[in-house]
């Protein structure tokens, strides 16, 4: 079912976590795609949060704006100009302050469509001041609840304040309890936890997306628990427009620079880059249950 993706001899990255509906690329979205799919792109999920849950359908609509358009009718596949382009939706930690009735029906009519793949970025964020913690959590676990229904995996955003493991702990609880048992599994994304959570998640069958920030110069810590996380349970990911990798640093960011991060991540598990675009290709299409994917 799954295979390796391939453009003649390039084997295709995908950006497993980019907010490609932020209004920092309202100019250039298109052109964005595009050197996206020149750096290597094949496919990229757009995360459906948008700045509450009257914005959740917005990567829906991007993926469709975008998904089929080619430079003409008829082309073989592996001439498509633009990264094939999967959904989310999901209601972010702090945003789940708006997560009543009608916003949950709205999560579980998007959760149908055939493009939104995945439920998030949802989770628990005590890093930033927002939602009361108890909020964050009853809002992850009724959206678990539509999230298994649907049978999709889930994006988890999980932070904690600094120094502490608090909201890690609080995941694993919920996680425990109302996810484990569906075997969908999931995605830490932009992984920022130590060992004990990396090897936690992995308990849960979840990958472990990596971002940006593993290029940053003081993120030894991180690199050294990516060097320990087993290669067929690794994703890459940009979570852009944010978290641009070196040396980009504090810029906007964009899905080719993705190729940065699979760069470090493949020095950091002494293989090439091209077998970290053929292993997180892999995991992505086992985990979301794809078949092949090229392109647009
Ligand atoms: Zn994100």
């Amino acid at each position: 079912m799954v295979e390796l993706q391939t453009v003649g001899d390039l084997v295709l990255l995908i950006d497993s976590h980019a907010h490609l509906d932020s209004p920092r690329y309202a100019d250039d979205r298109e052109a964005m795609l595009r050197r996206a799919f020149e750096a290597g792109v094949g496919a990229v999920l757009a995360i459906g949060i948008g700045e509450g849950p009257a914005e959740m359908h917005q990567a829906l609509e991007i993926c469709r704006e975008f998904n089929g358009r080619t430079d003409g009718d008829g082309l073989p596949r592996g001439k498509a100009r633009l990264p094939r382009l999967f959904a989310s939706a999901g209601i972010y930690p702090h945003t789940t302050t708006e997560a009543d009735d009608a916003a949950l029906e709205k999560l579980d009519g998007l959760l149908a469509e055939p493009e939104v793949i995945a439920c998030g970025e949802i989770g628990l964020d005590y890093y930033h001041e927002g939602a009361p913690h108890d909020v964050q959590r009853a809002g992850l676990i009724r959206q678990l609840e539509i999230a298994a229904a649907r049978k999709r995996p889930i994006l988890i955003h999980c932070r904690p304040k600094d120094g502490a493991t608090d909201a890690w702990d609080d995941l694993f609880v919920v996680l425990d309890k109302h996810w484990r048992r569906t075997g969908l599994g999931g995605v830490m994304h932009c992984f920022g936890g130590g060992w004990d959570e990396a090897r936690r998640s992995l308990d849960l069958g979840f990958l472990i997306s990596f971002a940006g920030n593993l290029t940053y110069s003081k993120a030894q810590g991180l690199r050294d628990v990516a060097e320990q996380v087993p290669i067929d349970s690794l994703l890459v990911e940009t979570d852009a427009p944010w978290l641009a990798p070196a040396p980009d640093r504090g810029k906007r960011n964009e899905p080719a620079f993705v190729a940065r991060t699979a760069g470090v991540l493949a020095g950091v598990k002494g293989v090439t880059v091209e077998e970290i675009a053929a292993a997180t290709t892999k995991n992505f299409s086992r985990l979301f249950r794809l078949g092949p994917i090229v392109g647009n």
